[in-house]
This record gives structure tokens, sequence and C-alpha cells, in this order.
């Protein structure tokens, strides 16, 4: 942005005086990137973060075995030579400390960290029509004022915790994984119940199963999974990765999803049984997510070739447990492969094999109540030290609902989306001004990184408009945001995955009106680059889905 249009800004903003410019919410990845570009805008902005420090999900996420199943160079931000140049990814799917570690490496090779606060959530947000401004008030009481809030609070950052009678009873340790605790935990001669089995825990599971004396898993519904196939990185692919660069983000950028994987080219049914076995047997045994998004597209939309790739993992998960009953109770029945988000796993199918390890079926026999000592189903009571709630988060809209959100006319944000989500673009809501989200509801649900940039990149160059035009105010047209509402629902028309019971269609059986059946449309279906180009479009436009004042 030219200077011109930075005192354009501070102008508008010195006639209704407020503390920042721009406010973001979350230091997190896409939050670091945001302050990153508006430091370099030379606006007055900070990032506030109700945790002790950076990281988002990656300083939360702390369980052993928490790793990201996208390529570790795929999840690096792409914006600066210096960084790419600098940093060494040591495994191909980086595990939670080393990723951590990477985020506080880019904050402070670049100098943000001076930009942050840290220990202050974000309570309440309300607009102000008269100034355009909003205030926030922060759980330490303080409050500010800004111009404009980016709001970069993770998709999956609201953890659910069941609602079990007991549950504060249990004299032991329990928590929700998101709340692992940060001092090592020694799991030796522990026994310990993890109760869910999403991809959280099927994480988890292998890691606790090798330290803990016994571990049992209590499954509502089989969960499908395929390996990672992590390996180390050597110096020598590290330098071949990073002259390949700009090849490896100009292949996410064409992905629907962002990562090097893409859809085979070829139709299922013109391929023979045989060659279609081959082709999976080779892309079941390569690293990364190549067995759900190098697989033919109609997986996703044909019953008929779901059903066979379904078969044929079930027949790889019969080959990984020994036990052939306990290997039917693994392989999902109520749903296709791959129209859940696949979680990848390392051994996870293995574990069963262990005589330390019990499988539970917690939809056959429920949990009815945590005990002081356990937990105890219709059939059976259990002892345990500690029990791990790896049930899930509050999707997309959980992090907003927990702040007092307030637009125009004081309507909140948690009345406008209480049967699910209203964006235009997945990035504004019409009658919250001046609120622009990153990661929110409504965009492509892509490899995180890849897609907070191309949202930032958004972002900043719609500052510069209002900036530059002198306007203090922009707000998504009601008839915008009804239009992207309608595309979000169609891109949902003719997946299997709709009928999910999954956080893409808002499923959470532990909260009020996120029962199966009720539809959330959470993310834009179509994949990202159809995403990016809506983005595109509307800049070139001359954003005319947006009212500036
Ligand atoms: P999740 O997929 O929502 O799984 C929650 C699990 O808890 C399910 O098995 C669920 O069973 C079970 N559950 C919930 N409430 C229960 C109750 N009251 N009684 C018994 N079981 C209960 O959550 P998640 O595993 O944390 O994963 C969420 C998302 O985070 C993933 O889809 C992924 O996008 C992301 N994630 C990514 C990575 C990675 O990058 N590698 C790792 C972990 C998570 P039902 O299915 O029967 O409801």
């Amino acid at each position: 942005m030219s200077k011109s249009a930075t005192q354009a800004f501070r102008t508008s903003t010195m006639a209704a005086p407020c503390d920042y410019d721009v406010i973001v919410i979350g230091a997190g990845v896409s939050g670091i990137y945001q302050i990153k570009r508006l430091v370099d805008l030379g606006v007055r902005a900070t990032v506030l973060d109700a945790n002790g420090d950076l990281g988002g999900t990656w300083y939360n996420n702390r369980y052993p075995g928490a790793r990201f199943d996208s390529e570790s160079y795929t999840y690096g931000y792409s914006f600066s030579k210096e960084l790419l140049e600098e940093w060494h990814w040591t495994e191909r799917f980086s595990p939670q400390p080393e990723t951590l570690r990477y985020l506080n490496f880019v904050v402070d090779r670049l100098g943000l960290r001076e930009h942050m606060q840290f220990g202050c959530r974000v309570e309440v947000m309300h607009f102000d029509e008269q100034t355009d401004l909003w205030h926030l008030r922060l759980g330490d009481g303080r409050t500010l004022s800004a111009r404009v809030v980016v709001t970069g609070l993770g998709p999956l950052s609201t953890p659910t915790l069941p609602k079990i009678p007991g549950m504060s009873d249990f004299r032991g340790l329990s928590f929700h994984t998101s709340n692992w605790p940060h001092e090592p935990l020694d799991l030796t001669g522990k026994r310990v119940g993890i109760i869910g089995t999403g991809a959280t825990a099927i994480q988890i599971i292998p890691v606790v199963a090798q330290q803990a004396a016994h571990l049992t898993v209590f499954q509502r519904r089989a969960n499908w999974a395929a390996p990672l196939n992590n390996g180390p990185i050597s110096a020598a692919e590290m330098a071949s990765i990073r002259a390949r660069y700009d090849e490896i983000f100009a292949a996410c950028a064409r992905s629907p999803a962002a990562f090097e994987h893409v859809p085979d080219s070829r139709r299922f049914s013109e391929v023979p049984p045989a060659e279609r076995r081959a082709f999976w047997d080779r892309l079941y045994d390569e690293p990364g997510f190549g067995i759900w998004l190098a697989n033919f597209a109609e997986i996703f939309i044909d019953e008929h070739a779901n059903a066979e790739i379904s078969a044929y993992i079930a027949d790889r998960i019969r080959q990984r447990v020994k036990d052939p009953a306990l290997a039917e109770r693994l392989i999902p029945k109520d749903h296709g492969f791959g129209i859940q988000r696949l979680p990848l796993e390392t051994n996870y199918f293995e574990t069963y094999n262990r005589d330390n390890v019990e499988l539970v079926d917690s939809k056959a026999t429920p949990i009815e109540r945590i005990t002081p000592t356990g937990l105890c189903t219709r059939e059976r009571t259990f002892d345990f030290d500690i029990i791990v709630y790896a049930t899930g988060f509050d999707a997309f809209t959980g992090a907003y609902d927990r702040i007092d959100i307030r637009g125009l006319g004081g309507q909140t944000l948690r009345d406008k989306w209480a049967d699910g989500p209203v964006t235009y673009l997945g990035m504004l809501v019409s009658g919250f001004p001046n609120m622009v989200m990153l990661g929110g509801p409504q965009t492509a649900a892509a490899n995180f990184p890849r897609g907070s940039e191309i949202a930032v990149d958004w972002i900043v160059p719609l500052l510069t408009h209002m900036m530059n035009a002198g306007h203090t105010r922009f707000d998504a047209k009601p008839e915008a945001e009804q239009a992207w509402c309608n595309a979000v629902k169609a891109s949902y028309q003719g997946l299997l995955m709709s009928k999910a019971q999954s956080w893409i269609t808002g499923y959470n059986s532990n909260l009020e009106g996120h029962e199966y059946g009720h539809t959330r449309y959470n993310i834009f279906a179509t994949g990202g680059v159809e995403y990016a180009k809506h983005l595109q479009a509307a800049a070139q436009g001359g954003y005319a889905g947006i009212a500036f004042s």
C-alpha cells in the first residue's frame, strides 16, 4: 500500500481515534502471516491470543503422536524466500514440536513477536455504528478499539467434551486432547482410557499403547484410516525440495485441496478392476493423502466406485489386524471410505494386535457414567489412571459463538448463525462491517497455510482499496452473501460426503443443533482452485459484493 493510503487511513482513524487500525485475533498459522502483511503495510496492528504463546492449534495440541498429514514442505509459508532457504524440515510429516518451533522461527526471524499479545482472550466485540469502530473487551478487563478486526480463530480450536454424568468425580487425570498437559506426562505403568476414534485418537492410540500398561479405546463409530508412511528428510532431500519450491507451490495452487496430490484424470469405469487394485496398492503404500486425494474422482460421487475402494481398504485392514472379528469391528460399516476427512495413521491397526490394548464398542454398550476410579458401561466397570477425551471440536463456528460479537443494530453473530454459518466468500458477514475472517466457515477446506496465504493476500488489497478511497466501513451486501451461501450449498450436491457424520456437515453429537441430519454448510466443497477464482473475481470486479461507506 502507498504511503498516502496509509496516511488516508490514519486520517480516518484520527477522525474517531482508536487503539489500532487493525486487530488480529489469533496468533496461529493465519494470524502470523496476517500480522506480517499488516506490519509491512505500516498500519497500527496487533495480534491478540488467549494462549500463553503463539502457534494456535500447534500450541494447544501437544498430545503424543500429534503431527500434520500435509507434506511438511507444502505446509510452510511460501511468501518468503529467506524462510524457505533457512528452514529444514526433518520429517516428511512434521511432528507438533517441530511445527511449533517452525512458527516461532518465522515470528522471530521476521520480528513479529513485538506485535503480539498473549494471555488475552477476546470476550466481547461490538461494532459502533457512529464511529465505524470495533470495541473489544478482553478477559483481563481491558478494552481496545480498532477500525478493522481480522479473526484467525481456527476452524478446529474449540474442544467439545461429551456430557457423561460424573465427569468431575474422576480422581485421576482427565483432559481433552487439545488440553494435553504441557509438562511431560509419564504413561509408564498407567491404565489409560481413550474416548473417540477420530483423526486425533488415531494418532494418539499407537503411541500411548507403547508406553502405557494398558489402553482401552472406546469406539462408537469405526473410522477409515490409511497409512501416513512418514520418514525422515535428509539434508540432500531438503536441498532438492528447496530447489523445487516454486514448482511445489504451483502444484498446490492447481490442486483442489492445495496438496501436491491431484485426482487421477482417468475415469474409474475405464480402468479395469485389476489395474485399479494395482493403482490403489501403489497409493496405499505411498506417503500422504494420495489414496484419498490422488484417487479417482468418482470415489467421492459414485456409490459403486466408493463401495469398491471401501472394500479394498477393508481388505487392507483385515491384513493388518490378526483377530478377524476385531478387524471387522475396526472396519466402518456405516459410511464409505473417504467421505469423512481421512485420518492418516502410523501402526494404528497393528496396535490392536497388542496384548495391552482393548477395543470397546461404546455404541453397543455406551458409557453410562464416569466414576471416581474410571468409568462404567451397562456391562462393565473400568479402572483408569488417565481418561483422554478425543471427542473433537465445535468446528468453524464454535470459536465465534464463544465471543459476544455484535454487528449492526446490535445483532449477534451467534443468532445470525444459529442454523449454520452464513458468509460472503467465507470472509465477510453481512451486517458485521469491518470484520474479516481467516479460515472461517464456508472457505475451501484446504492444506491450511496455503488457504491462509490466499485469504490474507485477498484481505490486504481489500483494506488498501478501502483506505485509498478514504472509506471507514465495508460490509458484504446481503444479496452477495445469499449468492455465496447458495454456491456453498450447491457445492455439496452430488457429493457422498454431504451425508457424512462429520464436521464438514456440522455434525457433533455433543452439541445441541449439531445432530446428524441438520446439515450445516461449513465449507466450500468445490475446493481451493475454484475458491481462489471466486476471490480473484470479487477483487477484479471492484468488490461489487461489498458496500463501502
Ligand atoms: P472427530 O473427528 O470429531 O472425532 C471425535 C471422536 O470422538 C469420534 O470418534 C466420535 O465418535 C467420538 N465421540 C465424540 N463424543 C463422544 C461420546 N459422547 N461418546 C463416545 N464417543 C464420542 O475429532 P478429532 O479426532 O479431534 O478430529 C477433528 C479434526 O481435526 C479432523 O477431522 C482433522 O480435520 C483435524 N485433525 C487433523 C490432524 C492432522 O492434521 N493430522 C490430526 C488430528 C485432527 P462418533 O464418530 O461416533 O461421533
